[in-house]
């Protein structure tokens, strides 16, 4: 094994990490920390030091670490064939039955599922499905893509303009002038205090109608959105919110993107987002617990009214020009068929929706009274914890989030990994669904211990 010192030198000198301050890191004055192993909600660094990962990765181990059943079939499937593409009808066992898998938790509405890697990339991917779909159907015109600020979709060129968070736009050109934005579901940072839900909920509704009546309902293509905001601040929508968005998308002809990169295959107590809120998507986005990250893997699911115009378009124009090397890699499609047999053996779909709701209100009888929370609020298994200066006037510490970071650095000192999130001052956890009573209970008494100490 490497020396620690000699694998810190080449991560400093060689590594371009993402989403890092880059010169602080060069320089040795931002924190390193290298991983070793892990095993169900635990991970362990070089140093020997454990933690309790709150936030399973990015969002994404949702089986746990260490799950020998994916590590061996990943295994088996490299041994066996560990490529082949998928391209003019190839597949492999795995491809073909992952594609049955996913579609057999889906709604009866959708009709096939197409593979990519990431998150990034299924949501390219349903973009170019969008504007296709349109050109087919001989209206140019209807390109434009509404998402909503505070929303995160990825961080290509289109998935970074459609993702609704400044850090993510400024200084790279973005967003891209077919990409617009609308008002998030951010209950919590509404406009007037005085805004009860359901007048905040029409608020939405206006202000989306608003953009579309301003842009012109032809020149409209799709309304893409996370049925829990993630990244954007883990925000639950309010009640209704949903019921209010769909049919105004469904009057002007508007397809529904769902992102469910987070809260697909499981994250909400439910199987998809989509059913926990009763969405009638056009698209769906998966990422993340299609593997629990074992390998990467995405998807996009395409609704049968979409696969009619897709099909008819091949019949006329040939073979559909899109397709990646990696689509529906064999390793990626192994990982995943063996991590949903694992979500359906160990019942964790249940899980989430048992330990999440024990998660939260614990979280809320911790801190909701800390006259610097200003809201502790989640879903399934997953919760954030807003910080504020003044509760009262609901005001941020600091936009930047500089507080929640030294919050979450102190709860890393005490074996507990939360997030900041990028926008404000937000802790975030999204545990493993595998979590248990004993575990939820060590990560609230952490923050509260964590946000004493800070603040
Ligand atoms: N969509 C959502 C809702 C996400 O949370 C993410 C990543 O966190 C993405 C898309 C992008 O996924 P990836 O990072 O795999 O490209």
């Amino acid at each position: 094994m490497l020396r620690n010192d000699q694998l810190e030198q080449w991560d400093r000198e060689s590594f371009f990490h993402p989403s890092t301050h880059l010169g602080q890191f060069a320089r040795g004055e931002a924190p390193e920390r290298i991983i070793r192993t892990g095993q169900g909600c635990f991970i362990e660094d070089r140093d020997g030091n454990r933690f309790l990962d709150a936030f399973a990765g990015l969002y994404c181990v949702n089986v746990g670490y260490g799950r020998a059943e994916i590590a061996e079939a990943i295994a088996e499937q490299a041994r066996e064939l560990a490529y082949y593409h998928a391209y003019v009808g190839h597949g492999t066992e795995a491809s073909i039955t992952l594609a049955k898998m996913v579609m057999d938790r889906a709604s009866a509405h959708m009709s096939k599922v197409y593979f990519g890697l990431s998150g990034s990339d299924a949501n390219e991917t349903n973009v170019k499905l969008v504007w296709h779909y349109n050109n087919l159907l001989g209206r140019p015109e209807k390109k434009k893509i509404i998402s909503r600020w505070r929303g995160y979709h990825g961080s290509g060129l289109v998935t970074g303009s459609m993702t609704g968070l400044k850090v993510f736009h400024d200084r790279f050109d973005l967003p891209l002038e077919r990409i617009l934005h609308t008002e998030p579901a951010y209950y919590y940072r509404r406009p007037d205090p005085d805004m009860s839900e359901a007048d905040f909920v029409s608020f939405c509704a206006a202000e989306l109608e608003a953009l579309i009546a301003r842009e012109g309902a032809e020149t409209i293509a799709a309304f893409i959105g996370e049925p829990v905001m993630g990244t954007g601040g883990i925000v639950p929508p309010p009640a209704g919110y949903w019921d209010a968005i769909q049919p105004i998308l469904e009057r002007h002809d508007i397809l529904l993107i769902a992102d469910e990169v987070v809260t697909g295959f499981g994250r909400l107590g439910s199987m998809f987002g989509s059913d926990h809120y009763g969405l009638r998507p056009d698209l769906i986005t998966l990422a993340k617990g299609l593997t629990s990250a074992y390998a990467p893997l995405s998807a996009s699911i395409v609704s049968q009214r979409m696969w009619d115009v897709l099909a008819r378009g091949t019949d006329e124009f040939g073979p559909i020009g899109h397709g990646w090397t990696y689509s529906a890699h064999p390793i990626g499609a192994a990982a995943g068929v063996a991590n949903l047999k694992l979500v359906d053996a160990l019942g964790l779909v249940q899980n989430a929706a048992e330990l999440g709701a024990y998660f939260l209100a614990a979280m809320r009888t911790a801190l909701a009274d800390h006259p610097q929370v200003g809201e502790v609020r989640g879903e399934g298994m997953l919760c954030a914890v807003e910080l504020v200066a003044d509760k009262a006037a609901r005001r941020f510490h600091d936009p930047a989030g500089k507080v929640a970071g030294a919050v979450v650095a102190e709860m890393a000192r005490n074996g507990v990994i939360a997030r900041a999130m990028p926008q404000g001052d937000i802790l975030g956890f999204a545990p493993p669904l595998c979590l248990t009573r004993d575990e939820a209970d060590q990560v609230v008494d952490a923050t509260l211990r964590a946000i004493r100490a800070t603040l």
